[in-house]
């Protein structure tokens, strides 16, 4: 290591990266690399915090606020201040900016700072809002018959000021197409200014609010026009105006929008891990998908019995998993005590199903015992043929857990011990979030996936009485995977409006889809 880099080590280095607009795939490969790699994250209102879920668990996360209008959380001058504290304290700091850090994001000024402090840093661009705002409502800011010249402009200057920055006379008419930022309150003297100075009343104008977000929203008028729409919208900051031409080519060109859920608020009840694969698909569609896992597995708080069986291991007959998260959570286990697969060697190792063996696996260990029928019951009873009398027998599982396998065992002589390796918990604090969406109105779907998760739901709602869940639900559509989940939601009251043909995640999607493009109800 040569001396500048080890200075730059211990002085540590400050990354402005850009955020994009606000879809989280719009993030560079770049910015992803470096929030992989952060010690420190300073964030903003504008930047997607779905990025953070790049950021390593051990990272410190610092939230800056600044929301147009409203309270700012820290000012600049704190911000630039925080900026090189932890720059002198030899952290890797990811300051992540919406947008671009250098397009009316304040990127230099921060970094004017850094320099005087002598700290090293470097600027990773982003997707500008001006150029996705536009592309995801439908408008290309240029066109060869339209327009070549496109002026980004800030729409926040006072209106009051007597000497502005901002040439309104040349501007008006100067460039094609006109990018205007933070504009919304200033819309009427900006409006006002632009037919003042010569561009013609006519001229299109779009408005666009939390591009690239489920949440988009966006309107289209005239100069003329156009403060009117925008207040009868009801839009507020954050949006975009875009001036000129080149807002026509919406009518042809709008993608966003007009996917066939966009707009749809969809609850998903999965558990965290699983939720995934049909959040993805939904939002493919344009979904707005509310995650609300109602099961969160978690590590027990207590280990002791479980350490003990593993200390032991050789002199148990049996090791049954009933489950891949039992799989998962007891190598974790083994894993934190510096041991690993060859503590089992001595015990034959049963599974309750294909999936849980083929987890093991993944471990380099293949399964004494796979019973034919894959519940409870069934590996009781292939044990039981396999005999079982005085044999000791570990199962590593859930804290809370059916008890037929055991209470077979048992009867059948074996000396059972139960460790538990996991838990499942509810999750903290979305009750209240869940119940208050429902009773706003604010769901238009609910996606059901098993019979538990509806339990679960259920127990999420919390309703008083079959009325009041009746009352909660009332115009919220139900989606179930197949006819046992359906039959759960029919037994607690309520009516399932779609059910795919096959009991698959994409072929529920499909029914989803189709179910809107049906009601004519589709964005
Ligand atoms: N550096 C940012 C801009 C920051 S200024 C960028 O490059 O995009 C803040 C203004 O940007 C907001 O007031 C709004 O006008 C605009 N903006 C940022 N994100 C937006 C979004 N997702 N949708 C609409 N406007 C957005």
């Amino acid at each position: 290591m040569n001396t500048s880099e080890s200075t730059s080590r211990s002085r540590g280095k400050i990354y402005l990266v850009g955020a994009g607009p606000g879809d989280p795939g719009l993030l560079t490969l770049r910015g992803k690399y470096l929030l992989e790699r952060a010690e420190v994250v300073v964030y903003d209102y504008l930047a997607n915090k779905k990025l953070l879920q790049h950021v390593p668990a051990s990272a410190h996360l610092i939230y800056v606020g600044k929301k147009g209008g409203g309270m700012h959380a820290f000012s600049q001058e704190e911000i630039n201040r925080m900026l090189v504290e932890q720059g002198l304290a030899g952290k890797m700091v990811v300051r992540l900016k919406g947008g671009d850090p250098f397009i009316f994001g304040r990127g230099a000024e921060e970094i004017e700072e850094l320099v005087a402090a002598g700290i090293p840093f470097e600027v990773v661009p982003g997707v500008t809002s001006a150029t996705a705002a536009a592309t995801y409502a439908g408008i290309p800011i240029t066109h060869r018959r339209y327009t070549a010249s496109v002026a980004f402009i800030t729409g926040h200057e006072d209106p009051t000021k007597l000497e502005s920055n901002i040439h309104w006379d040349k501007l008006a008419t100067g460039a094609g197409t006109l990018v205007i930022f933070m504009g919304i309150k200033n819309l009427p003297f900006i409006t006002a200014k632009l037919m003042e100075h010569g561009r013609s009343p006519d001229t299109p104008v779009a408005v666009v609010r939390w591009a690239s977000t489920p949440e988009q929203q966006s309107v289209e008028g005239t100069l003329a026009t156009i403060t009117e729409v925008v207040r009868e919208a009801g839009i507020k900051p954050p949006a975009l105006i875009i001036v000129g031409e080149v807002v026509k080519l919406r009518s042809t060109i709008d993608w966003y929008e007009r996917r066939p859920l966009f707009g749809k608020r969809i609850v998903v009840t999965r558990t965290r891990e699983q939720a995934s694969d049909l959040v993805a698909l939904l939002e493919e569609y344009g979904a707005n998908c509310l995650e609300y896992s109602t099961i969160n597995i978690e590590p027990v708080d207590d280990y002791q019995i479980l350490d003990r069986e593993i200390a032991r291991l050789s002199s148990c007959d049996w090791l049954i998993f009933t489950s891949l998260n039992a799989v998962t959570y007891f190598f974790r286990r083994l894993r934190e005590l510096g041991l690993d697969a060859r503590s089992l060697a001595g015990a034959r190792i049963a599974v309750v199903g294909r999936a849980t063996g083929v987890e093991l696996q993944r471990y380099g260990i293949t399964a004494d015992l796979v019973p034919e029928k894959f519940t409870g019951e069934g590996l009781a009873e292939a044990l039981i043929t396999a005999g079982v009398d005085k044999k000791r027998i570990v199962i590593p599982r859930a804290l809370v857990a059916r008890d037929v396998l055991p209470e077979m065992l048992t009867e059948a002589g074996a000396e059972v011990i139960i460790a538990p390796v996991y838990q499942n918990v509810p999750p903290k604090g979305r009750k209240e979030q869940l119940r208050e969406e429902l009773a706003a109105g604010a769901i238009d779907m609910v996606t059901f996936t098993s019979s538990s998760t509806v339990t679960n739901f259920l127990t999420m709602v919390d309703a008083a009485s079959p009325v009041e869940l009746q009352q909660l639900m009332a115009g919220v559509e139900i989606a179930t995977i197949g006819p046992i989940t359906a039959k759960t939601v029919v037994e607690s009251g309520l009516q399932v409006g779609v059910q795919p043909e096959h009991y698959t995640i994409p072929d529920m999607v499909q029914a989803i889809v189709a179910h809107y493009c049906r009601t004519g109800d589709g964005a």
